[in-house]
C-alpha cells in the first residue's frame, strides 16, 4: 500500500461511521431518500505542491472545482453544491478578480452552486468541498468491478504529465503541444455529457487523477480482481507514444479523465455513447480474478514501469 494511503488508514480510517459508504471511495456517500444518495467528497490544491507560484488564477479557480466535480462524476453522480475554503498570503483585488472568474466559469459550466466556505490568512492553499447526488441503483462505486468487465477510459492519457515536464523544463515539445499540454494541466475539462448514461451501463468507476495504474489499481484493490491491459490499446498522448515515454501516460496524474469497468453485454451500448458524444472512450482492457495489474506490450511481454502513480509521501 502507498504511503498516503497507510497513513489515512492508520490513522483517519479506524472508525465505523453508519453512512452508506464512508472512507474509500472518490466520494463519501449518504442516504438522501429510497432512491438517492448525497455524495460528498473535498479536495485541495496547495501553492508548490499542487501548482507552481505565479499560476494563472483563473485556471486555478476552475481547477480548484474541477477536481471536486470529477470525483461526483467518479461515483456516477450530479454535482450541485459546493463550499470554498481559502488561505491567501495578502489581498490582491486583481488576483482575486480572475480566480472567482475562472471558479465561476467552472460552476456554471457543470452547474454548480457555491454556497459557503471559509477565508483566512496563510500560504495560498485552496480547498473545496462538494456536494452532489446519485442515483442508488447507478451507483459506481470502486468495489463493483467484476471478473470480465470491459475497462474503458475516457479522452486522452498522459496529457496534463506532459504539460508538467514542460513547465519543469523537462522536456521540449512542439508548441501547439506545448499550449494544449499545459491547458490539460491548469484547465481540465470533465466529461459530464457521458456520465449519466455510463452510470447505467457501468458496474464501476474511479477518475484518474494519480495516474492510470494508481487509479485502476484502487478498483483492483477495493473490488479484489485483477486486468489485464494491452498498452497498444491505451489511449496515451501520441506524441508520449511516438517517442516511446510509455510510463508518462500510463502513471502521469492530473488528468481528470474517467475509468470505467462495465459487463460485455454493453459494449454496443457504449459505443454508441462513444459515437453520440464528442467524449472519446477507449476499451482499454478487461477485468480477471488474478489479483494482479498486468500490462502487456506488443510483443505480448509483460511491460515494467519505473513508477507507480502519484503519491504525495512517496520517498
Ligand atoms: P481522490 O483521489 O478520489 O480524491 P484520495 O486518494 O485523495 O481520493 O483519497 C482516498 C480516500 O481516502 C477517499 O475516500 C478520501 O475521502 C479518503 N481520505 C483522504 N484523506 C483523508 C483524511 N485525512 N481523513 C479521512 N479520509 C480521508
Ligand atoms: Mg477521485
Amino acid at each position: 500500500m502507498s504511503p498516503e494511503f497507510s497513513l489515512i488508514n492508520k490513522y483517519f480510517n479506524s472508525h465505523k461511521t453508519k453512512v452508506f459508504k464512508g472512507i474509500g471511495d472518490d466520494a463519501a456517500l449518504i442516504k438522501k431518500n429510497n432512491d438517492y444518495l448525497w455524495a460528498i467528497s473535498t479536495d485541495m490544491l496547495n501553492e508548490k505542491i499542487h501548482f507552481f507560484p505565479g499560476t494563472n488564477p483563473f485556471n486555478l479557480g476552475w481547477k480548484a472545482l474541477a477536481v471536486n466535480i470529477s470525483d461526483i462524476y467518479a461515483m456516477g453522480g450530479t454535482p450541485k453544491f459546493a463550499l470554498l475554503a481559502i488561505a491567501l498570503p495578502e489581498i490582491k483585488s486583481l488576483w482575486l478578480k480572475k480566480f472567482s472568474d475562472g471558479l465561476f466559469s467552472c460552476a456554471k459550466k457543470y452547474n454548480v452552486d457555491l454556497i459557503g466556505g471559509d477565508t483566512s490568512k496563510g500560504p495560498l492553499s485552496i480547498s473545496i468541498c462538494i456536494l452532489g447526488e446519485v442515483l442508488k441503483k447507478n451507483v459506481l462505486l470502486r468495489s463493483n468491478a467484476k471478473k470480465n468487465d470491459d475497462i474503458w477510459v475516457t479522452g486522452e492519457l498522459g496529457l496534463a504529465a506532459l504539460g508538467l515536464a514542460n513547465l519543469q523544463k523537462k522536456i521540449k515539445l512542439p508548441q501547439a503541444l506545448t499550449k494544449k499540454s499545459i491547458k490539460a494541466l491548469e484547465k481540465p475539462m470533465l466529461n459530464d455529457s457521458i456520465i449519466i448514461s455510463m452510470s447505467k451501463l457501468s458496474h464501476s468507476a474511479i477518475d484518474i487523477s494519480d495516474g492510470f495504474l494508481a487509479d485502476l489499481g484502487h478498483i483492483l484493490d477495493a473490488s479484489k480482481v485483477g486486468a489485464d491491459i494491452l498498452l497498444k490499446d491505451l489511449p496515451i498522448n501520441p506524441w508520449i507514444k511516438n517517442n516511446k515515454l510509455f510510463d508518462m501516460g500510463l502513471t502521469g496524474g492530473d488528468d481528470y479523465q474517467l475509468l470505467f469497468t462495465a459487463p460485455k453485454k454493453n459494449r454496443s451500448k457504449i459505443c454508441l455513447v462513444n459515437k453520440k458524444s464528442s467524449i472519446q472512450l477507449t476499451r482499454v482492457g478487461e477485468i480477471n480474478d488474478k489479483r494482479s495489474l498486468r500490462i502487456i506490450d506488443d510483443n505480448g511481454k509483460l511491460y515494467k514501469t519505473n513508477t507507480n502513480g502519484f503519491d504525495h509521501f512517496e520517498t
